[in-house]
């Protein structure tokens, strides 16, 4: 499906811009017209890692008049392998103003802007709500269905890809034309089920191959040339060498852009409902995690336990582990129910996966209570392990 240009044309190109995008200009399709839509794009560049960076040089290059880049961290040395955006003198310094500082080497046109910041749900309606367009590059899946609803809410298109060791896949998500990123990914994956780039590693050279592939997306749409991948998912893997099409259909049921949304504005916590957990509730868990089997076989033994359940109200009147008390994990991190808690028993904390549990831990333990547990996988963990028989959610 064709589609109408994203950008209206600047008025004019100076003669410096015609003899540098002259190989544009003589291409029919894009030609005057399409490079100054060009000109007047406004590009954020979500990350300026593995796909920011290919795609942030080749943005700048094609002439992209605007280009946002907005990256928190700063260039490692074990990012050069792929972010070729950075050099080795760039290494300790904010990854925006090193990208920022190539594209003025590539392309001096270009109006570069700076979000030296870490996108959150306080801030990304008001920085995506300054450009035409989003090309996500994000790595993590909390970002990524962040993006994506700010990106349907506010009513704009925005260029997806990710990479994986020789897998990469692209797509352009547009909830007004086609899916959204949560039509095709209602849930996000359990956590510690798909490892990232730092867990995993990726091959460096598949960073270019999809970057290129969602800059190629950026330009079609800004330009309204060609077919953009609205509705379609590539996927790529790069041992076969193989690029596959693949359909992707609007839901209905889509609780973002579907018939009868129930989601109209953005999450209250993108970590909690993709389960990342913070470093001190990794560093909680480490040697404090039991399984649901080794909490059945404490409750047959007769050991004291304090189990606590910390999921809220509603989740608790669907499922409970027989027991169990009903503290939700708010109560804990406010400190409000601290004092419930006894000194000479065994407390062993669950929420539903595990997630809110390690954050609980996390608190139980800097208010003092050193041998405090949780429950690997939770309740959910328990119905599968243990008693099949409860109803699940
Ligand atoms: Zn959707």
């Amino acid at each position: 499906m064709a589609l109408p240009p994203l950008v209206e044309p600047a008025a004019e190109l100076s003669i410096d811009e015609i003899r540098r995008y002259s190989r544009h200009l003589i291409i029919p399709d894009v030609g005057m017209d399409g490079q100054k839509r060009l000109k007047n794009a406004k590009v954020l560049a979500v990350g300026a890692g593995g796909l920011g960076s290919p795609a942030l040089l080749y943005l700048a290059a094609a002439g992209v008049g605007t280009l946002g880049i907005i990256d928190f961290d700063t260039v490692d040395e074990s990012n050069l392998q792929r972010q070729v955006i950075h050099g080795v003198s760039d290494v300790g310094r904010p990854k925006a103003e090193s990208a920022a500082d190539s594209i003025r080497e590539i392309n001096p046109l270009v109006n570069v802007v700076i979000h030296n910041t870490t996108l959150d749900r306080d801030n990304v309606m008001e920085i995506f709500s300054q450009y035409d367009l989003i090309v996500d590059g994000t790595d993590n899946f909390a970002t990524r269905y962040m993006v994506n609803d700010a990106a349907v809410l506010l009513g704009k298109p925005y260029v997806w890809g990710s990479i994986y060791r020789f897998d990469g896949q692209a797509s352009v998500f547009w909830a007004e034309n086609g899916p959204c990123y949560r039509c095709l990914y209602p849930e996000p994956p359990p956590p510690g089920m798909v490892p990232s780039c730092a867990e995993g590693g990726v091959l460096g050279v598949l960073c270019a191959s999809i970057g290129s592939i969602q800059v190629n997306e950026a330009i079609k749409l800004i330009t309204g040339i060609g077919e953009p991948l609205v509705g379609k998912l590539m996927v790529y893997d790069a041992l076969e060498m193989e690029y596959r099409k693949i359909r992707v259909r609007k839901d209905p049921n889509c609780v973002l852009c579907g018939e009868n949304p129930t989601l109209t504005e953005l999450m209250e916590d993108y970590d909690d409902f993709c389960g990342a957990i913070s470093a001190e509730a990794e560093e909680a868990i480490a040697n404090s995690t039991i399984t649901a089997r080794e909490l059945k076989d404490w409750q047959d033994a007769g050991k004291d336990l304090f189990l606590v359940d910390v999921r809220e109200p509603a989740e608790w009147e669907i499922n409970r582990i027989p027991g169990a008390t009903l503290i939700p994990k708010g109560e804990i991190l406010s400190g409000e129910a601290l004092s419930r808690f006894p000194q000479d028993r065994q407390i062993v904390l669950h929420c539903k996966s595990g997630v809110r549990s390690a954050e609980a831990l996390a608190a139980l333990k800097a208010a003092g209570f050193k041998d405090a547990v949780h429950v690997q996988g939770g309740i959910v963990s328990w119905v599968n392990t243990v008693d099949p028989s409860l109803p699940s959610y």
